[in-house]
């Protein structure tokens, strides 16, 4: 179906004639028909949009977002005039079901949060979940997320990440899911608001150590800045104010050693590193390939090669 609506919105934009652009009007909403968008929308600069995302919000019979006065200023920058629904955690199943009715008899719905990618910690999940269950198409359209946009600017490494979104706000349950990321052998990225950004800094170095870090600020907005450094350098030098993305380096990986003495233990040395900093034999083994860029099978020979060396 893809292509075909890529060329019919094509034909929307090149044709002057009145009649065959209503006629087009509505064989694209017979494309449409029944299926469940997922819009992306700017993160702070209205023109983060794409060609896609407009082209659907101007044919799509309503549109499901969180503020409808938010969504509706963007419409109007773009003069697009939609009927609006409100979906909003507090609310989330009571329209999930209405929306749900509405895609069954055939209307086209879009889906779109405040700023960014929908169902990313904003609602839209257990819609899209539903939708799923009951045979309805679901179409993503690809677009802006906070999260992407400060890994792709962060310069930390982005073979491997996890998105943490938003740590629990009681003390007690972010120091667990602190305890728990901790282990993990990849890039971490949090969300994180401006009136717990300096606690939340000073809690990861206490509980995953003076990592390297890249605090992402009012991206895509004039005052975007990204502050770098050890988790100790930077947090006194981040104000509390604006929109924030975290972004922490691997456990184990030192940006401040040279490659070639990071390397220079053997693999034996390198895996008793890390299981006495608490990872598995099995983890350990992993990281550590991964780090010198071994597989894991070469890596465990290594190992075994070392381990029978010394007996
Ligand atoms: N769905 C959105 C997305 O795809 O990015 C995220 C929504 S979440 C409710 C809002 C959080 O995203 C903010 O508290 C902040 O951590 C992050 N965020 C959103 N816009 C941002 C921006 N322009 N700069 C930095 N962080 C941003």
């Amino acid at each position: 179906m893809e292509p075909l609506v890529w060329s019919l919105s094509i034909h929307l934009i090149q044709s002057t004639n009145g009649t065959q652009l209503s006629t087009q009007n509505s064989e694209l909403r017979t494309l449409l028909a029944g299926t469940l968008f997922i819009v992306a929308t700017p993160i702070g600069n209205l023109e983060d949009i794409t060609l896609r995302a407009l082209k659907v919000l101007g044919q799509v019979d309503v549109i499901a977002c969180e503020d409808t006065r938010h969504t509706r200023k963007l419409l109007a920058h773009y003069q697009i005039s939609k009927p609006l629904i409100s979906y909003h955690e507090h609310n989330e199943s009571e329209r999930a079901e209405q929306l749900l009715k509405r895609l069954l008899a055939g209307e086209s719905v879009a889906l779109v949060s405040d700023a960014g990618t929908p169902s990313i910690s904003d609602p839209g999940y257990r819609l899209i979940r539903e939708a799923a269950r009951r045979q309805i198409k679901v179409s993503p359209i690809p677009g802006p997320s906070a999260a992407i946009a400060a890994l792709a600017g962060a310069g930390l490494p982005t073979d491997s990440f996890t998105f943490a979104g938003f740590l629990p706000s009681r003390r007690g349950a972010r120091r667990a899911r602190l305890s728990m990321l901790k282990r993990l052998d990849t890039t971490l990225v949090f969300y994180e608001a401006p009136h717990r950004i300096r606690t939340v800094l000073a809690e990861l170095k206490e509980e995953l150590g003076d990592r390297d870090c890249v605090v992402a600020r009012e991206l895509t907005k004039i005052h975007e800045e990204f502050i770098r450094g050890r988790l100790s350098e930077i947090q006194g030098l981040v104000q509390p104010r604006g929109e924030f993305v975290i972004i922490l380096s691997p456990g184990a990986l030192d940006l401040a050693e040279p490659r070639h003495e990071a390397q220079s233990s053997s693999i034996l040395e390198a895996v008793e590193t890390q299981t006495k900093a608490g990872m598995t034999r099995k983890e350990a083994l992993k990281h550590v390939a991964r780090a010198r860029g071994l597989s894991k099978s070469e890596a465990y020979r290594l190992l075994i090669k070392e381990e029978a060396e010394l007996e």
